[in-house]
């Protein structure tokens, strides 16, 4: 994991790395770029669901569907992390308003973690994957709703984005710089 470029924010540090989305130890919840159905996949949902293994599809099965825009909480299991946060993001051009259902995503997740007492979170880039969102308006929206629910208290420490291409690093860099 390489740490790029960090800022403090209202007593939350956001930080961007490149790196795996499995490899984030020192955090207490992972977030999940989920399908609706919440099982392992491809992408991000694949990664995930190997690492912590099976059991982490058996808690979610009961869980299952989500909506676009919406998180659900589950146990990390074989995962270094005490919890994933599941999102299902929005299919770029399908569902609508996309630019709002993805803020929903981080916003419910923020509040999913802090109801459960969650300082630290890594977020993968959700919906940049198979689901098409383009990158650079996907980091706006990003940055953007993590900004806004941070506004709303101070309980959260730690904000890491995890972008697994060099590229991508570079995308959200300049929004967050800005
Ligand atoms: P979605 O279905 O929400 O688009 P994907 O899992 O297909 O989700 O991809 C989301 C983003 O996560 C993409 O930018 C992809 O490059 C990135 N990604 C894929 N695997 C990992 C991983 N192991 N850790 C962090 N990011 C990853």
């Amino acid at each position: 994991m390489r740490l790029m470029f960090y800022r403090e924010v209202n007593n939350t540090r956001i930080e961007l790395v490149k790196g795996d989305i499995t490899l984030q130890e020192d955090v207490e919840a992972i977030v999940n770029a989920a399908n609706a159905e919440l099982m392992p996949g491809g992408g991000v949902a694949g990664a995930i669901h190997r690492a912590a293994g099976p059991e982490l599809a058996d808690e979610c099965r009961n869980l299952a569907p989500i909506a676009p825009g919406e998180a659900v909480i589950t146990e990390g299991y074989k995962l270094p992390n005490s919890f994933v946060i599941h999102c299902l993001g929005p299919v770029y051009g399908v569902d609508k308003p996309e630019e709002e259902l993805l803020a929903n995503c981080y916003r419910r997740a923020i509040q999913l973690a802090r109801e459960n007492k969650i300082k630290s979170i890594a977020f993968p880039a959700i919906s940049t994957g198979v689901f098409g969102y383009p990158k650079l308006e996907a980091a706006k929206v990003a940055f953007k709703a993590v900004l806004d629910e941070l506004a709303l208290s101070k309980e959260i420490n730690l904000i890491r984005f995890v972008l697994f291409e060099e590229r991508d690093l570079d995308i959200f860099q300049k929004v967050f710089e800005d």
